[in-house]
C-alpha cells in the first residue's frame, strides 16, 4: 500500500455502517485529533477487530493514510473497552453526551493531548458512574466534562464577577455574548442564574473529574450549568447536542 502508517491510541466517538461490512469510525486520537477512518469487514463475524471498535472503546490503533478523506484501520487493540458503560442505559446515555460534545468541540486533526487525557479519564468514570435521581444531562460528570471541554476551547464561561461590568457582587444571569456571568444591572436579556447555579458551576470548574459528585450540586444548580452550557455551544459554536435534546 502507498502511503504512511502509523500507531496511535484513540477513542471511537461515533461509528456508521458502511457498504456490507465496513464501518466508518469518527475517532479522537492521541497522536493527530479528531479523524475519519474506516474499518473493513468489521461486520463480518469472523472480523480481525472482533468487537474491539464500538463506540467508547479506549483501542491503540494501527492506522494507514493514503490519498482519500478517511484513514483506513490496519489493526486495533483494547486500551479499555468500556464494555461497562456502553451495556448500562445509563451510563451509555452519559457517554453518548461526552462524545458527541468532544466531536463538535475538537472537529479538528489536530493533537489536543489535554482534551485526549480528559477524554479518557471520563470514560474511565463512567464504567462505574452511578445514575442520579436527574436526566442523564444533569449527572455532575457529564457537566463537569462539557465545562472542562469547553475550558479547554477556550470558550469557558466566566462566572466569578460580571462579565460586562466587573462587578462582584450581585450576579444575577449569563450572557453568552458576554462571555460569562453578569450582575442585576447587566442582565438585560441574559439567562437568569441563581446561587445554587454559579456555586454550582464553579465547584465542578475547580474540581477534578473524579470529584464530580462533591461539587455540592442541586437540582436547580444542576439546570443552571446545563443552560450554561448549552447557551455557551449554541453561542460559540453554533450548535446544538442532538444527545442533550433526547
Ligand atoms: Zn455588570
Amino acid at each position: 500500500m502507498a502511503g504512511r502508517s502509523y500507531k496511535t491510541e484513540a477513542v471511537v466517538l461515533r461509528s456508521f455502517r458502511f457498504g456490507e461490512a465496513d464501518r466508518v469510525l469518527h475517532l479522537y486520537t492521541r497522536e493527530r485529533g479528531r479523524i475519519g477512518a474506516v474499518a473493513k469487514g468489521v461486520r463480518k463475524t469472523k472480523s480481525r477487530f472482533g468487537g474491539r471498535l464500538e463506540p467508547l472503546s479506549h483501542v491503540e490503533l494501527m492506522l494507514h493514510q493514503g490519498g482519500g478523506e478517511l484513514q483506513t484501520v490496519t489493526g486495533a487493540e483494547l486500551v479499555r473497552s468500556h464494555r461497562e458503560a456502553r451495556e448500562d442505559s445509563y451510563r451509555l446515555g452519559a457517554g453518548l453526551v461526552g462524545a458527541e460534545a468532544m466531536l463538535r468541540l475538537f472537529p479538528e486533526q489536530e493533537a489536543n493531548e489535554r482534551a485526549f487525557r480528559a477524554l479518557v479519564r471520563f470514560l474511565d468514570l463512567l464504567d462505574e458512574l452511578s445514575p442520579v435521581k436527574r436526566a442523564t444531562g444533569l449527572d455532575p460528570l457529564v457537566l463537569s466534562f462539557q465545562l472542562k471541554l469547553l475550558w479547554l476551547s477556550g470558550y469557558l464561561p466566566h462566572v466569578t464577577s460580571c462579565a460586562d461590568c466587573g462587578a462582584e457582587t450581585g450576579l444575577a444571569g449569563y450572557s453568552p455574548t458576554a462571555g460569562g456571568a453578569v450582575c442585576g444591572a447587566c442582565a438585560n436579556g441574559a439567562l437568569p442564574l441563581s446561587r445554587d447555579g454559579l456555586l454550582g458551576i464553579e465547584g465542578l470548574l475547580q474540581r477534578p473529574l473524579a470529584e464530580a459528585s462533591d461539587a455540592g450540586l442541586t437540582d436547580r444548580g444542576a439546570r443552571e450549568a446545563l443552560g450554561v452550557i448549552t447557551a455557551s455551544y449554541e453561542y460559540h459554536g453554533g450548535f446544538r447536542l442532538r444527545t442533550l435534546s433526547a
